[in-house]
């Protein structure tokens, strides 16, 4: 904590200019060599063009970015990956923590010190060689720390609980370039906050998190032909009463590409997909996989043990960056007429739809159990988590996809909770749904928050939280 102290009280001098002499990292304005390549986010939909770009080496460099910003009367945006920008960097300074990539494993006390740039494949990778995981989500290239402060589902989720549950701190420098230190013992209305409540009460410059044991899981998918996604879905719901906390599981309807890197039993061609992830016995894993496996045999079985260190394979997100438009909406059932719209919507009609990808995730467990005061994150009680993709390369692209994502939740709204996942969220949702992901008491005490936190909206790109009035 001295340390922290005595950061706070140096980055409270005044900001000397220009910022490219003070930081370590690198400075990129517009015109610059440069510049276009540090821009980029891992979403090729977004195309933002800041004001200035700060590629941050340490906690330090973002102090003196977030000083710079403020006293020259810019907005903070704020980037890991790029894997989830809520609102374009465009004319703010956007704080990169790209190289701000450190893993400290503690295996005494099973947690660890992740820094803001960390991607999850690193951190699993640290934690697995001491007999460790953390709470990442499907994709080893998102940013774990972007990801926690949306709150953080993954396939350990039913077993452990959320990412945001699992932090132990966050060091973060607030509105005014001091930096400081929540967690249940400091400042904790503002760790409260920041377990799912996004980036707007502060830039995160690293969080402590749990670890838990966790080395062999009976994880995979069973691929079944698309023409039986109505039973697939069906027996889908059928089946989750029955599962323990230990399976974490989703169904997904997927149209794979017709792309020569696309493996060939799959190229080209549209499955119904059950996925999931058994943290606890094999044995058991293997009797609730069977099950299916009784039912009808899938084209493709690829469920089995395996490390948890490969478990990014029980997804297979894109790594390369891709155009994607996403909706997302935690959903009230699985009844037969949720069905058929998740298939309308999905499955080819004739030709190649403009939603490739469409899942529905099992959440509940310990998401459900943990203390909803401990932290802002809500929809706790909520149990089928929707998330569908589009593909859009090209603005007419972008524009087909973007009905077809309308028409799509219409079409699905009666069997919709109302409520939303921050984390899965795209564009204009990502800004103007913010009342449907939080109740609503906890929305106005985020509200104060911010205003006592961050009363000028400094760091207006992140969740749209805005200052109670
Ligand atoms: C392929 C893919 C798979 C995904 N899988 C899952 C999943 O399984 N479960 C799940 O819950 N989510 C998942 N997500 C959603 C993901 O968690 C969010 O998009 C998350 O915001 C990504 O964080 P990032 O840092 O990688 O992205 P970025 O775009 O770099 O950051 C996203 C936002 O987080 C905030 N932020 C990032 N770093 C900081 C910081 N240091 N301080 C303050 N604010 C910060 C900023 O507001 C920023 O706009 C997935 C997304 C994709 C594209």
């Amino acid at each position: 904590m001295d340390t922290v102290r005595e950061l706070e009280v140096e980055t409270q001098e005044a900001c000397p200019e220009p910022l490219d002499g003070l930081v370590k990292g690198r400075v990129y304005a517009p015109g610059e060599p440069g510049y276009h390549e540090a821009r980029r986010a891992w979403n090729l939909t977004i195309d933002q063009y800041p004001a200035l770009v700060v590629v941050a080496r340490d906690a330090d460099d973002v102090a003196y970015a977030v000083r710079w910003a403020a006293d020259a009367g810019l907005k903070v945006a704020v980037q890991a990956t790029g894997h989830g920008v809520v609102t374009p960097a465009d004319d703010a300074v956007l704080i990169v923590t790209s190289e701000m990539t450190g893993v400290e494993v503690d295996p005494a006390t099973h947690t660890a010190w992740v820094e803001a740039g960390t991607k999850w494949g690193q951190v699993l990778a640290a934690a697995q060689a001491h007999g460790l995981a953390p709470l990442l989500g499907s994709s080893p290239d998102v940013g774990a720390v972007g990801y926690t402060l949306g709150g953080g589902l993954g396939w350990l989720s039913r077993k452990y609980g959320l990412s945001a549950d699992s932090v132990r701190a966050f060091e973060l420098v607030t509105a005014d370039g001091r930096r400081i230190r929540a967690s249940a013992d400091e400042h904790p209305d503002l760790f409260w906050g920041l377990r799912g409540g996004g980036g707007s009460l502060g830039v995160v410059t690293r969080m402590q998190i749990a670890l838990y044991p966790v080395t062999t899981v009976y994880g995979g998918n069973l691929l079944y032909p698309i023409e039986i996604a109505r039973d697939v879905l069906m027996y889908y719901r059928d089946w989750l009463p029955t599962l323990p906390d230990e399976m974490t599981s989703s169904v997904v309807l997927m149209n794979f590409p017709p792309f020569p890197q696309v493996p060939e039993p799959v190229r080209g061609k549209s499955f119904a997909i059950v996925r999931g992830c058994y943290a606890g016995d094999i044995a058991e894993g293997q009797a609730l996989v069977d099950a299916w496996r009784h039912w009808r045999a899938p084209a493709i079985d690829m469920f089995g043990p395996m490390s948890f260190a490969d478990a990014a394979t029980i997804s297979s997100d894109p790594e390369d960056p891709v155009p994607g438009v996403s909706m997302g909406a935690w959903m009230a059932d699985l009844a037969d007429d949720t069905i058929d719209t998740l298939i309308r919507f999905t499955a080819p009609q004739g030709g190649p739809p403009p939603v490739v990808f469409t899942e529905v995730r099992h959440i509940g467990g310990a998401v459900a159990r943990a203390d909803a005061a401990r932290s802002v994150y809500g929809n706790r009680s909520s149990e089928l988590l929707l998330d569908a993709i589009g593909m859009a390369p090209t603005r007419e692209a972008a524009s087909a996809v973007e009905h077809a994502m309308v028409a799509f939740e219409a079409s699905l709204a009666p069997h919709l909770t109302g409520g939303v996942y921050m984390n899965f969220l795209h564009g204009e949702a990502s800004r103007s749904r913010i009342a449907d992901a939080y109740p609503a008491k906890s929305l106005q005490w985020l509200r104060a928050l911010k205003r006592e936190w961050d009363p000028d909206n400094l760091f207006s790109h992140a969740f749209a939280v805005l200052p109670e009035p």
